[in-house]
């Protein structure tokens, strides 16, 4: 059975995909494009188109933030009680877990990812963090301070109250449509703010089932808005709408640049989650099976399309070639296959233009002279399948090492002194992420303060939760999602000074 027959028969009873073509979602209802433009959505596995998505353009976008402008100002959410918007969080969490099967289905169809990802991450972390965000909808405070107010005569109070931004654009990208869309929507809504959300071309179709699910679970008609279409027209018309108060975009750094600058114009708020070339350094107290199997989660896992992924390696030369051999023992051994296969471990990546990209990457580094270990081409003959691959002996002016691929492209290097692997770490534009690899306590609190990352893990890569704030230093982004730093970022603090 092929991809598309299994997600068939995972979409039985979804009514969602009965039409080839599905609409946006704009004030708690379907629309169709305004534009009068379509665009295909593709199962990367087998190439085949699977469903039609809205090319919308400024004209559709401009009904969605007026829809998403009338929802704040009536005060339908934000003016619930924080404990009705929290109520209404949980309920949206309970559909998306019984949406499990269905979700995790259009996930696998648009992305190709597999079906184990796309319901532990997208689906099961999906939700959960749902539900934790709708809990900080009653934990958002202000302070009351005192003062030293030099005006005699009247007594002075004053405090700070939190109050939400207004209407936020969320532009997210296609490696996790659902989960991601929902670490920018979650905490909006907790915050009382309403939201236009414009996917990924190549993955709109859990956006969208994301916003009819709001619907069903109550929560008010121009709430969540969602708005499908290509970065350049619908992306920029949204970025450069003046009643969008708050950008909460994840994405690549040359697009988050074009999105501050348009916030910056729009003396809108921002939230950039951008592209990492993220360090794991391994030192030779290290267990290297242990590390082994924890690189390769951190390069393989998603065909390495995660921002995180821990594509630069250096490991001290004791460990160097033992690591290697066991690394490649590890990709050698994954079953390459379509994400609705169980047996699956590494699917294809999400597009051919992304392939394209990747190969394109994995060739620059044969030229420029870096040791292919493994991997190094396409894997299966139809659909957007490569190896997973590792070149070692890199040297720091390859692209390999220097841009990010985003896909399953390890890059190892040894190194003999921690200074030196420490300086190599450091040694990028970006600090989204970095590890460390040992068994010394001392060198772990050591070195951790010293890397230039937003995320550090310590033996281990790739390790998420709700509560830890995720985000880069550098050219990495600014703000940070998930935890209370997201929540709060869609809030405005508000100071009053009472003379009573
Ligand atoms: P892009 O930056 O190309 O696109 C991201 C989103 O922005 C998409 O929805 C895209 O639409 C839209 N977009 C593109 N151009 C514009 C524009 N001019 N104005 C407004 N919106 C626009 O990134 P990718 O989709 O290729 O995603 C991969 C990148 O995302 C990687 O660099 C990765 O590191 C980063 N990323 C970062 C994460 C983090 O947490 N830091 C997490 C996941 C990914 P369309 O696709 O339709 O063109």
């Amino acid at each position: 059975m092929n991809s598309l027959d299994l997600s068939r028969q995972q979409l039985q009873g979804s009514q969602f995909l009965s039409e080839r073509r599905v609409g946006n979602v704009i004030d708690g209802a379907s629309r169709l494009p305004l534009s009068g433009r379509w665009l295909p959505v593709t199962d990367p596995a087998t190439e085949v188109v699977v469903a039609e998505a809205p090319d919308s353009n400024a004209a559709d976008v401009e009904v969605a933030v007026a829809s998403a402008q009338r929802a704040f100002e009536s005060a339908a959410w934000r003016g619930l009680r924080p404990a009705d918007r929290e109520k209404l969080l949980f309920k949206l969490s309970e559909l998306i877990e019984r949406h499990a099967d269905e979700l995790s289905a259009l996930e696998t169809l648009q992305s190709g990812k597999l079906q184990g990802i796309a319901r532990m991450i997208d689906v099961g972390s999906g939700a959960e963090f749902v539900r934790y965000m709708a809990g900080w909808a009653t934990k958002l405070e202000g302070q009351t301070l005192d003062n030293s107010i030099p005006i005699p005569g009247p007594q002075w109070v004053t405090y700070t109250r939190r109050e939400p931004v207004g209407v936020v654009g969320a532009i997210v990208p296609w490696n996790f449509p659902l989960a991601i869309a929902l670490w920018k929507v979650a905490p909006a809504l907790a915050a009382g703010c309403t939201v236009v959300l414009k996917p990924s071309e190549d993955t709109p179709l859990t956006a969208l089932r994301l916003a009819h699910l709001a619907i069903e679970a109550g929560i008010p008609e121009g709430v969540l808005n969602v708005v499908c279409g290509r970065g350049a027209t619908a992306g920029a018309a949204l970025i450069a709408h003046p009643g969008v108060r708050k950008l909460s975009f994840t994405g690549s750094t040359a697009v988050g640049k074009v999105v501050g600058h348009a916030a910056v114009d729009n003396m809108a708020r921002f939230t950039l989650e951008l592209g990492g070339k993220s360090p794991a350094i391994v030192m030779e107290d290290a267990d290297p099976s242990h590390v082994a199997q924890g690189i390769a989660m951190g390069i393989f896992f998603h065909q390495g399309q995660v921002c995180t992924a821990s594509s630069r390696l250096f490991v001290h030369r004791s460990l160097y070639r033992r690591v290697l051999d066991e690394l490649a023992g590890i990709a050698q051994g994954m079953k390459i296959g379509s994400g609705f296969d169980a047996a699956s471990q590494f699917g294809p990546l999400t597009s051919k233009v992304h392939f394209d990209r990747v190969t394109n990457y994995i060739e620059s580094a044969k030229a420029e002279g870096a040791t292919l270990v493994t991997g190094g081409g396409r894997a299966l003959e139809a659909g957007c399948f490569v190896q997973p691959t590792i070149f070692a002996d890199t040297t720091p002016h390859m692209r390999v090492v220097r841009e990010e691929v985003f896909g399953p492209v390890l890059a190892a290097a040894p190194f003999d002194d921690i200074e030196e692997a420490i300086a190599a770490a450091n040694d990028s534009p970006y600090g989204l992420a970095a590890s460390l690899w040992t068994n010394n306590l001392s060198h772990a609190n050591r070195i951790v303060p010293r890397l230039q990352a937003g995320m550090v893990w310590v033996n281990a890569h790739n390790v998420l939760d709700a509560g830890l704030p995720l985000g880069g230093m550098k050219q990495s982004g600014t703000g940070r999602d998930l935890g209370r730093a997201a929540v709060e970022s869609f809030t405005e603090v508000k100071s009053v000074c009472m003379a009573v």
